[in-house]
């Protein structure tokens, strides 16, 4: 079968390799940027796969998706030989002072739509000493089957695995403006038996509910900071995390704005997210700015993805927050849709 992914961003990346390894030989990746994805949100990602804090916003169906994402990323990245880019340490949730009643509150949240009380570790303070020594909290919860990857080198990963399997076409803008197996390829009709539109934000024309939700990070080098593991801070009005992606090297993030804008960094959410980080660990106060990115999140009207057929034209979109959370079982499911026509998750099918 002649396939075309279009969109190498996360999903198309994900998609394209695990088709490739379930015996899909006749694969092009089509994208209107080069190899190192830098117009993906996925390269700025915090790469983490949280299905327990992101139920807290997401629910059960977001649970549902996520909750094999971490087993997945590993089976993947042992399988590209790149196991160090995968940490399944757990999340630590702290508490600030005062806002110990909220927490409980997103706790049992997290019971309800996970259906496992008491999942969670409630945290002292010496539990958070165990766990992570340079961090000064008197309260916290712990997360343990959860983790994060190196969303950047994750993505150089799987590209340079795609560059040795299947045809990769960069700097080559695609037009589909209905759901139909021909498309333009720099202005060029051509025909596939099966197209599968990955191109996020790049889908408007054929899925105009799509919107953009603006995020912004900060990455920083911070020599007089170790810890081990993403850590959120729970705030009514904020929802920060600091994620490490190698040693003493962390994103700061990240952001979540209702507008579809890339313009640079705000001053206001440059301050509060350094603000944050320094009420976390102080020792970022002397952490050397590295990069401070921002780029939009491709979200459908309901914050939950998609996947759509329309004959031998199939969408997948609106990852919103979650691409890396979801992208495996996405991929799986339309893999196992393709050999048997099942539709696992059927609430995201349409
Ligand atoms: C700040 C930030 C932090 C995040 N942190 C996390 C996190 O910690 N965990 C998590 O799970 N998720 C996270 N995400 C979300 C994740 O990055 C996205 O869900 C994911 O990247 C979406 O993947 P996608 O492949 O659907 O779309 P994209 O990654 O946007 O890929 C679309 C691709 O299509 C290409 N394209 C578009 N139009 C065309 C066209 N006409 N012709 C050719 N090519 C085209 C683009 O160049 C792009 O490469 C974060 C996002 C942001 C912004």
């Amino acid at each position: 079968m002649k396939i075309a992914v279009l969109g190498a961003g996360l999903m198309g990346r994900v998609l394209s390799m695990r088709l490739n390894q379930s015996g899909y030989t006749d694969i092009t990746l089509f994208d209107r940027d080069n190899m190192d994805g830098k117009q993906s949100p996925a390269y700025i990602a915090g790469g983490m796969i949280a299905p327990y804090s992101e139920s807290i916003m997401g629910g059960k169906t977001i649970y549902n998706l996520g909750k094999n994402g971490l087993s997945l990323w590993k089976k993947y990245l042992n399988k590209l030989e790149v196991p160090e880019l995968y940490n399944d340490n757990g999340t630590l949730l702290l508490a600030p002072p005062n806002f110990s009643n909220e927490i409980k509150h997103y706790i049992n949240k997290i019971n309800f739509n996970t259906n496992e009380n008491n999942y969670y570790q409630v945290l002292k303070q010496s539990d958070i000493y165990d766990l992570e020594p340079e961090l000064k909290y008197n309260e916290g919860y712990y997360l343990p089957s959860e983790g994060v990857v190196n969303a950047r080198d994750t993505m150089s990963s799987i590209g340079k695995y795609l560059t040795n399997h299947i045809k990769w076409e960069v700097n080559t803008e695609i037009s589909c403006t209905h759901a139909s197996n021909e498309i333009t390829i720099n202005g060029m009709q051509q025909k596939f038996d099966l197209v599968i539109d990955c191109r996020g934000l790049g889908s408007r024309e054929t899925l105009p509910d799509l919107r953009g939700i603006r995020g912004e990070i900060i990455r920083v080098f911070a020599p007089e900071v170790n810890v081990s593991r993403p850590v959120r801070l729970f705030h009514p009005r904020h929802n920060i995390y600091i994620s490490p992606y190698k040693k003493h090297h962390y994103i700061i993030g990240a952001t979540e704005i209702e507008a579809n804008d890339i313009s640079p960094i705000s001053v206001r959410s440059t301050l509060e997210l350094l603000s944050m980080a320094y009420d976390i660990h102080s020792g970022f106060s002397e952490a050397r700015v590295l990069e401070m990115s921002t780029n939009c999140r491709p979200t459908l009207s309901n914050n939950l993805p998609q996947i759509k057929v329309d004959n031998n034209f199939i969408s997948i979109n609106g990852l919103y927050r979650h691409g890396f959370l979801l992208s495996p079982t996405l991929a799986e499911s339309l893999i196992e849709y393709l050999s048997t026509g099942n539709k696992l998750y059927s609430e995201i099918w349409s």
